[in-house]
């Protein structure tokens, strides 16, 4: 029996080292934190469940669908699910945040948009890579619809602005925000983010709270002094470029290449009655530099309400996040709930927020980059993926999100069983 090295629990790894246990290996997985899931998992502080990274989901998700549907993990629709954006001091809703002419010119575009590939698998969308997501869209839809849209939704959920992300990306989104409309409406696992990597670790021989320091290759691949057949190092690129010791040129590279953006995710506890059955409002950067989005939890119902209370989760862009990275929790609360009043209309004072709790992110999302979808595109299909049996796995692999991640995470295994036969 083979024995393969997973490094990193989250979505990615535990994918990946789920369907090789499957496939009859032997599988460790090693986890620097002290529970599983990463990016995608959850905390509880008196009964309030807080999810640190990935907040929602939704119907697109269908590898992960099925997933909870195996492992009997209930997949749940929000219980409202309006948008909003941030303009001038009120929340707008998506048809009303740009003028009719901008409205014209953006519908016009979205026409013109020929059927481009898998968001999920931006390797598909490589041929679209030839530029920015933010000067396309102001050269074809106006500057209205590239700072209140595009730029907005490129900061909401990816926390930097849209002139860093690639155009085959947001042609990716806009044409499956057209055909698949419904499957855009917002789900969760019932119990929180943390549901479905539970049910994973459950099945897996997961070390907790083991910080991998090195990986080597030679004879066999070793992980901190234990020898594998094979690694798939599942961590963060940032990360797998200090333990990985002796990557190959091509791992190098790719390695060398992934940005991240970062941001801080602050949950701060208000009066339910004081939160409108508004989802997920965007802000964008022209509005403020500092708040990139904020979601009522509210709409995840019972779980996260409690006497009354229930949470607001902000997201922060990156640039103001850096500057918070290193201060004390006090003072990111304070600063972010001074902006957030500024920027939510639903409470006129900071005494009605109360601070609960943060995450700091400082790899929150990989930057998908103009360029970036190529270079990663020509990796995975070159000699590099596999080369000293070590695969790279993870979102920023052209992985965008928890359900990208966990589809490298399946192609990997799938990668892994080719190389290296059980
Ligand atoms: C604030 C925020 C909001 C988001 N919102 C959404 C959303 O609403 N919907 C959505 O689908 N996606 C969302 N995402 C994106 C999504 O969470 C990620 O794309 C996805 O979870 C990445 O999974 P991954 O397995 O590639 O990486 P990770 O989850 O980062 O997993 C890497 C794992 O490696 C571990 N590790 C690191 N170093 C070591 C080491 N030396 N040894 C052992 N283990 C190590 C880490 O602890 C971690 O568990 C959000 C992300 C953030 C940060």
């Amino acid at each position: 029996m083979k024995r393969i090295a997973v490094i990193g629990a989250g979505i990615a790894g535990l994918t990946c080292a789920y369907e090789l246990s499957e496939a009859g290996y032997e599988v460790v997985v090693f986890e620097s934190r002290a529970q599983v899931g990463g990016r995608m998992s959850s905390r509880t502080t008196n009964e309030f469940i807080f999810d640190l990274g990935a907040d929602h989901l939704c119907n697109l998700y269908e590898e992960m669908k099925g997933y909870c549907a195996k492992f009997h993990i209930e997949w749940e629709p929000m219980r409202f699910l309006r948008y909003g954006v941030f303009r001038e001091g009120e929340i707008r809703s998506m048809q009303d945040v740009i003028g009719p002419l901008s409205k014209a010119r953006l519908a016009l575009q979205q026409v013109l948009t020929r059927n481009v590939g898998d968001f999920f698998n931006l390797s598909e969308l490589a041929n679209h890579d030839s530029g920015d997501a933010y000067s396309f869209m102001r050269r074809r839809a106006g500057k209205e619809v590239a700072d209140y849209l595009v730029d907005a939704f490129t900061s909401t959920y990816q926390f930097h602005r849209a002139d860093e992300i690639s155009v085959g990306a947001l042609m990716g989104v806009m044409k499956s925000i057209q055909r698949d409309q419904k499957k855009w409406d917002l789900h969760r696992t019932k119990g929180g983010m943390q549901a479905l990597p539970n049910a994973f670790a459950e099945r897996l021989d997961v070390r907790l709270n083991h910080h991998v320091q090195e990986v080597v290759t030679g004879t066999h691949v070793t992980v901190d002094g234990e020898l594998f057949n094979g690694a798939v190092l599942a961590s963060p690129a940032t990360v797998t470029k200090q333990l990985y010791k002796n990557p190959s040129t091509e791992q190098r590279e790719i390695l060398d290449a992934a940005r991240y953006a970062t941001t801080i995710s602050v949950a701060l506890k208000i009066d339910r009655e004081n939160l409108p059955d508004t989802a997920i409002v965007w802000v964008p950067f022209v509005e403020s530099e500092k708040i990139s989005g904020y979601v009522n939890e509210a709409m995840k119902g019972e779980e996260v309400i409690h006497d009354g209370k229930s949470l607001v989760c902000t997201w922060l862009h990156e640039g103001f996040a850096k500057t918070l990275m290193n201060q004390p929790d006090k003072d990111v609360f304070s600063q972010v709930k001074q902006e957030f009043v500024r920027v939510c209309p639903w409470v006129n004072d900071v005494s009605e927020v109360e601070s609960f709790d943060l995450e700091r992110w400082p790899e929150a999302m990989p930057k998908f980059y103009p360029g970036s979808l190529k270079r990663v595109n020509t990796y995975l299909d070159g000699p590099g993926q596999g080369a000293q049996n070590v695969f790279l796995c993870g979102d920023y692999l052209n992985s965008p999100w928890t359900e990208g991640a966990l589809r490298c995470g399946q192609r990997v295994a799938q990668q892994v069983i080719e190389k290296l036969p059980a």
